[in-house]
């Protein structure tokens, strides 16, 4: 792995937010000054493909990547965009069994209020 992907993935895994790759370019530039925003997104692209990370979009919003690969729920706040994790054992077997076939890979996204903007 080189300097430059090490650094994105600590990035990523260090975050307890879901981040864009922008806000990782301006975290990246921090350590490493020299670094260009084509190689963070080249980087990001590679992370995805190897499953070190998860590309998440959501309707209408830039791309984010996930530190999880493990399925989960994101709860988005739709007053101030915060985006928060929420394990979701038994959904997959509980919708497989509802459809009658087996699921591949999912998505689920609840938008609420969050409780700072209530
Ligand atoms: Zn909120
Ligand atoms: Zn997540």
């Amino acid at each position: 792995m080189t300097k430059q992907r090490a650094l994105i993935l600590r990035i990523i895994r260090e975050s307890q937010r879901h981040l864009t790759a922008d806000q990782i370019y301006q975290e990246a530039i921090k350590e490493m000054p020299g670094i260009a925003l084509a190689t963070v997104y080249n980087n990001l692209i590679r992370l995805a493909e190897a499953g070190e990370i998860k590309k998440i979009t959501f309707c209408g919003q830039t791309d984010r990547y996930d530190k999880s690969n493990i399925p989960h729920i994101h709860l988005i706040c739709d007053r101030c965009g915060k985006v928060s994790d929420h394990p979701s054992e038994g959904i997959k077997e509980e919708m497989e069994g509802r459809l009658g076939f087996a699921i591949e890979e999912y998505e689920l996204a609840i938008h609420y209020r969050c409780p700072e903007c209530c």
